[in-house]
């Protein structure tokens, strides 16, 4: 770019600053771009104590890694806030702010005053925000192919082929099941078996890992109860001891009969309560007494045990049974009702399965895989399936992927820049450019020369493939048959959120550094506001003020 001095060039020992701001700004981007897209790599992060990660998700990258300077917390800052509005998209947020630094480095160089180069970016997202309805494709919960799609957008580069159309099928099946209610599918890992063993049951499955006595009791492993009636205990069900008395002493064998008797009857008591409301199930969420649990038994009572918390609260809501804190708290109203209730045996783990529920119909994705990490992070990678899923259908708009979105909106902001007649023109075009770092990067990570495919990618889409973008292995593709598209609010919020970054960046003229001794009250409050403390709109520094 040719050198404008203009009339608002800025200090020279201000500039240096500034400079050194936005170079520390891109190094982080350049840290996690090499993670981005079906090619990219994962990173693996070594922890102090040892504790290894692998992944690709540049959010928790940049979480994990020690970020010292103001400019590249920020970066960080606005990774996490993609991922907490929308779930993806959060490696091309750090190198979409990159790219907008890169370009305001030249800008400054060649003169612009940063206020100049933040309006111009304003603008230019204005302009890409708005043309971007024009390359989006509408979807709505029956089209099941390009639901998948998404699906599989959202994992390209995880699984294999075949893995990845299995669980893109798994999960827009068990969404369209509970009506794209991401709160009534529960997603349960089981390690162990094969990642293709995975499957989809109805209804809610609850884990039997922590009662194994109800797996002896169940017997037969296909025994099914028909429409059992269902109640809920929070707290441990046994019989009340005097709390400050260690040990009871007794003085007479009549005594000791006398004591037993009371034992007995309370117990009988509360397995009479159970009876008396016709209850077939009973979920506790701490431990049941042994003796209690056997006489439960022997009326035909299924009693488990340490329910989780999560699969406890998902079956009061669906079967709309009442948790109670005590046995004696029953009553009729508090009893829940299901279709049935069965034994599912998932690789070594028991389950129950309670399915047909009047209140909620209920879905589960049982995922499988070698070892708990493997396990872990396949229900992570299913969560982000179905968030993304459920965010396309819930805005109706899908947008071509590969970089394809991106270079069609930076060939109209050169056009929109032709219309500014003030410098701005230069600025909306530098947005332009920086927008083309996606599918530059993509292409990079796919080991093709980034100019040859961009230019190859610009012809195509001159021409009537609006929709070109940089295919798995590089190649040029049309993106929307190829069927890498992803949900239209995760694009539009990188855009927005790369936007405040880079503005928010080059208003900073100046780091001063303070200590936690200087500010007194304020020790530690960086740390604070980077996790926790509230949004100063990335000053560090500005917590008190
Ligand atoms: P992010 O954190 O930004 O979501 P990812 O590593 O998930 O980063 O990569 C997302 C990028 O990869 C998007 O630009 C997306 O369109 C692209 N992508 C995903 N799958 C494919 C594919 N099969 N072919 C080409 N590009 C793809
Ligand atoms: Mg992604």
């Amino acid at each position: 770019m040719a050198s404008t001095p203009g009339d608002d060039q800025s200090e020279q020992p201000e500039q240096n600053t500034q400079q050194g701001l936005l170079d520390a700004g891109q190094s982080v981007a350049t840290a996690v771009q090499t993670t981005l897209g079906p090619n990219g790599h994962d990173k693996m992060l070594v922890g102090e104590k040892g504790k290894v990660l692998v992944t690709n998700d540049g959010a928790r990258i940049l979480d994990r890694i020690e970020i010292t300077d103001p400019v590249g917390q920020a970066i960080a800052r606005a990774a996490r806030s993609q991922q907490q509005a929308v779930g993806d998209g959060t490696t091309t947020t750090v190198i979409l702010t990159g790219a907008l630094l890169s370009s305001a480095q030249s800008l400054l160089a060649d003169g612009f005053h940063p206020t100049t180069i933040v309006d111009g970016f304003h603008r230019a997202t204005d302009v890409a925000r708005d043309r971007l309805p024009e390359y989006a494709v509408s979807v709505d919960r029956t089209d099941e192919v390009l639901l998948e799609n998404v699906a599989k957008t959202t994992v390209t580069g995880r699984w294999d082929e075949t893995n990845t159309a299995r669980f893109a099928e798994l999960t827009v099946s068990a969404l369209q099941a509970v009506g794209f209610d991401r709160s009534k599918l529960g997603i349960e890992a089981y390690p162990g078996g094969q990642l293709q063993e995975s499957e989809l049951v109805d209804g809610i499955c609850i884990d039997m890992e922590s009662s194994p006595a109800t797996v002896d009791d169940w017997g037969r492993s296909d025994r099914r109860i028909p429409n059992p009636r269902i109640a809920m205990v929070n707290s441990e069900i046994t019989i009340e001891k005097p709390d400050a008395v260690a040990s009871v002493t007794l003085e007479s064998s009549d005594q000791a009969e006398q004591f037993r008797d009371h034992e007995q009857a309370v117990r009988s008591k509360i397995v009479a309560t159970i009876t008396e409301l016709d209850v077939d199930v009973l979920f506790c969420q701490k431990s049941i007494d042994e003796p209690i649990r056997n006489s439960l038994s022997r009326a035909g009572i299924l009693a488990v045990e340490r329910t989780r918390q999560d699969q406890f609260d998902a079956t009061c809501r669906a079967t709309g049974a009442t948790a109670v804190q005590s046995v004696d708290q029953l009553t009729p109203e508090a009893v829940g009702q299901a279709g049935g209730v069965r034994r599912r045996t998932v690789g070594t783990t028991e389950t129950l399965q309670v399915v047909d529920c009047p209140l909620e119909t209920r879905c589960s994705v049982l995922l499988r895989g070698g070892t708990p990490h493997v396990a872990a992070e396949t229900e992570r990678i299913v969560a982000e399936c179905s968030r993304n899923v459920c965010l396309a259908v819930g805005d109706g708009r899908v947008v071509a992927g590969g970089g394809a979105t991106a270079l069609a909106l930076a060939t109209e902001l050169r056009s929109a820049a032709r219309s500014v007649a003030n410098r701005e023109q230069i600025v909306i075009d530098a947005f332009g450019e920086a927008l083309e770092e996606i599918p530059r990067v993509l292409a990079i990570n796919a080991g093709r020369d980034p100019i040859d495919a961009l230019s190859t990618l610009r012809t195509r889409q001159a021409g009537n493939e609006p929709t070109a973008g940089i295919g798995s292995s590089g190649e040029g593709r049309e993106m929307i048959d190829a069927g890498v598209v992803e949900p239209y609010p995760v694009f539009d919020r990188s855009l927005a959120i790369a936007l405040d970054a880079a503005s928010m960046i080059l208003r900073i003229d100046d780091v001063i550094e303070t200590t936690a001794t200087e500010r007194g009250d304020a020790a530690d409050t960086t740390h604070a506001n980077d996790h926790a403390g509230p949004d100063t709109g990335g000053y560090p520094w500005a917590i008190s003020h």
